[in-house]
């Protein structure tokens, strides 16, 4: 018996439900495990209200962190007690136990806590491709992060400047300017009050930055697009304010023959070495200190609507996880 949220329409947070239901055993090549920690990701809300269509009913949830208690037919290289965490899957992690394809896991290293687990699988491997693999940052480029002290935002900062790059943030308040400052940012702009592309020609000497990391979408994407140097790479990744509208390609050669890309993290983990080179990658740089995780909401497993409240409402900065 697992109790978990699930939600058989789409709509605001209201629709989540608390209820509980049978864990049948583990099938081939699924693993059973019960959750110590759930990570709470905007993704999350896009499921919720029906902007990413998924079959209904259905739970939510794409990352956790808990212990191995049962294994199907054919796994191997997991045992019963194992700490391990996992982001992609079926949703179902807002849950207290759940079976799941064992492919997904990753074996937690002992200096890391389930909480670590369940907040960074989704934020910190997402960080790790973008900054790593869809415009793999040099030593003194100067880059931009917009929602700079969301989840994603203040770990980018921090591993950007572990790699050696100058960061430029956008936040929507002064606190959270004075937080991304505190994790690595050197430039923060208040983009509810200052235009972004304007203080970023200011701050590069007129050149414009090479990459601009963009999951605010709708409300910020052209303007971002002014931020870029000739050639520089546009990273949509994300729709907080709304999904980016269609637009005329040509754009694009008329601004500096720029480039676009619309990644998601579920293709860079695709392929099982990759997830583990990219896992081990993220853990190295929590364990070394260079990134430091902020899980600055906790919540109750059965109050997830109200962590959905609060992430919408841009009222959360860092990770928020939930407990069961
Ligand atoms: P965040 O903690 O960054 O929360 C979202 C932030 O977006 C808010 O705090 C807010 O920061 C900003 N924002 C701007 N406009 C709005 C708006 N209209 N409504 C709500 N928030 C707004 O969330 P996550 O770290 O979980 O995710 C960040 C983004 O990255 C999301 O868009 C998510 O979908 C995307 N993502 C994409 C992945 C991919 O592979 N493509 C994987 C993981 C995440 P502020 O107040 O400073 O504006």
């Amino acid at each position: 018996m697992s109790r978990l949220i699930r939600f058989e329409r789409t709509g605001g947070p209201e629709v989540l439900q608390w209820v509980e239901a049978d864990v049948p055993p583990p099938l081939a090549g699924e693993v059973r495990i019960r959750h110590e920690a759930v990570g709470v990701n905007f993704i999350d809300t896009y499921h919720r209200s029906g902007l990413y269509p998924v079959p209904l009913p259905s739970g939510l949830g794409q990352e956790a962190a808990g212990v191995v208690e049962a294994l199907g037919d054919g796994v191997s290289g997991f045992a019963p007690g194992d700490r391990v965490a996992y982001v992609g899957g079926a949703l179902g992690a807002y849950s207290e136990v759940r079976n799941l394809s064992a492919d997904l896991l990753v074996k937690l290293h002992d200096s890391l806590s389930f909480e670590q687990g369940a907040a960074m699988m989704m934020q910190g491997l997402t960080a790790q491709y973008l900054l790593r693999r869809t415009y793999r940052v040099q030593p003194g480029d100067t880059i931009l992060i917009h929602a700079a002290a969301g989840g994603v935002g203040l770990i980018v900062c921090q591993w950007a400047k572990a790699l050696g790059a100058t960061v430029i943030g956008s936040v929507s308040s002064d606190a959270k300017a004075e937080l991304a400052r505190q994790h690595g940012c050197d430039h923060t702009i208040v983009y509810t009050r200052e235009s972004v592309s304007a203080r970023v020609r200011e701050i590069t000497g007129g050149a414009g930055v090479p990459v601009v990391y963009d999951s605010i979408g709708k409300d910020t994407f052209m303007d971002s697009l002014a931020c870029l140097r000739p050639l520089g790479m546009m990273v949509t990744f994300g729709n907080a304010s709304g999904p980016v509208p269609a637009f005329e390609p040509a754009i694009l050669s008329k601004m500096g023959s720029l480039f676009l890309t619309r990644p998601a993290l579920f293709h860079y983990t695709a392929r099982r070495e990759d997830l583990l080179a990219m896992a081990d990658e993220l853990f190295a740089v929590v364990a070394s200190g260079q990134v430091r995780l902020s899980i600055n909401q906790r919540y109750p497993l059965k109050d997830a609507a109200t962590a959905h409240r609060e992430l919408e409402a841009r009222r959360t900065t860092g990770s928020t996880i939930l407990i069961p």
